[in-house]
């Protein structure tokens, strides 16, 4: 298989007024092509700012300050803004954000807004672009006339599926989808996820999904990254990882879906740790049924626990 992405020892930190905060704090992984990654974790585990920093497009006081993200051969977190500008965002890697409801500017029409990355990046006037959108539109389920209307005259999930055509409309090799059925209901987040799902089969996009929301993850990705503080805990394929998951934090979350046919509904007790003073060891350790002295004194390393399975937890050694 082919790499199409490879990331080492990612650090991403924000300079706040009150100390620094180690949002992604040494990551590293690979991703293959025709894949599709799922970034997994409580909010705040870092997995938006991963997915923003693999745009390079982390926003203020953020910003990279190790490590290497290697696409087609060029490093994204050493690049200034020109060259991602030009060579990488919307090109290479384009990103549905999260709020689809929010993200339209609401005085501009549909079409309009489709066009803007062609015109910018593409080099196209925009009737041509605006011709191409009508072309993207069939792809995520909607009418092309849509190109003459106003977000506010969209459904929340027609929004979605604009915001979807917007990140393929430059055909990039890697599409991120950040929350992508946040706020919306449940059918129409089962309308989203089989979108995605098709467009992965159909288009063969390499798709890196972020979501807090592990059934969902299930769905739609082939491998599986849990995040926990600013750190990968468990990487693996998704069947592994839901059907035998290692460190204690996977089983937790997992533990953690309401299940039917029961009332009682699990968490795992105690808050993440203040990432601007993370703890020395491993950072799951105040809340971890299984805790041990070695794991207050140093970091656990990475164990392979199965076939392309990984876990960080001293329980391995
Ligand atoms: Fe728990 Fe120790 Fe494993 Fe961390 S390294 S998850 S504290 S057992």
């Amino acid at each position: 298989m082919e790499t199409i992405l490879k990331v080492e020892g990612l650090k991403t930190y924000y300079f706040t007024s009150t100390g620094v905060v180690k949002a992604v704090d040494g990551v590293n992984f690979t991703m293959q092509r025709g894949e599709s990654l799922g970034i997994a974790g409580e909010s705040g585990c870092g997995k938006s700012t991963l997915a923003y920093s693999l745009m390079n497009l982390v926003p203020p006081p953020g910003k990279i300050v190790d490590g290497s993200i290697i696409l087609d051969g060029m490093d994204i977190a050493k690049m200034d803004e020109d060259s991602l500008r030009n060579e990488v965002r919307w090109k290479k890697v384009a990103m549905v954000f999260q709020g689809a409801m929010n993200a339209l500017t609401p005085v501009y029409k549909i079409g309009k807004q489709l066009a803007e990355p062609l015109v910018i990046h593409g080099n196209i006037s925009e009737d041509e672009a605006i011709e191409k959108a009508k072309e993207i539109l069939p792809k995520v389920g909607l009418d092309p006339n849509i190109i003459n209307r106003y977000p506010h005259e969209l459904s929340g999930g027609m929004k979605q599926r604009v915001m979807i055509a917007m990140a393929l409309i430059m055909n990039p090799d890697i599409v991120i989808a950040d929350e992508p059925t946040t706020a919306l209901d449940v059918i129409v987040q089962a309308q989203i996820l089989n979108l995605l799902k098709k467009l992965k089969w159909e288009m063969g996009i390499n798709l890196i999904l972020i979501s807090h929301d592990l059934s969902i993850m299930a769905e739609v990705v082939d491998r599986l990254i849990i995040m926990y503080a600013g750190k990968i805990v468990e990487i693996g394929n998704s069947e592994d990882v839901f059907g035998k998951p290692n460190h204690p934090y996977t089983q937790g979350l997992l533990n953690s879906i309401p299940k039917l046919g029961t009332h009682e509904l699990n968490y795992i007790p105690g808050l993440p740790p203040d990432l601007r003073n993370p703890p020395k060891g491993c950072r799951f350790a105040d809340r971890c049924p299984y805790v041990m002295d070695i794991c207050r004194r140093e970091e656990p390393p990475m164990f392979e626990v199965g076939n392309g399975h990984y876990s960080y937890c001293w329980l391995n050694r």
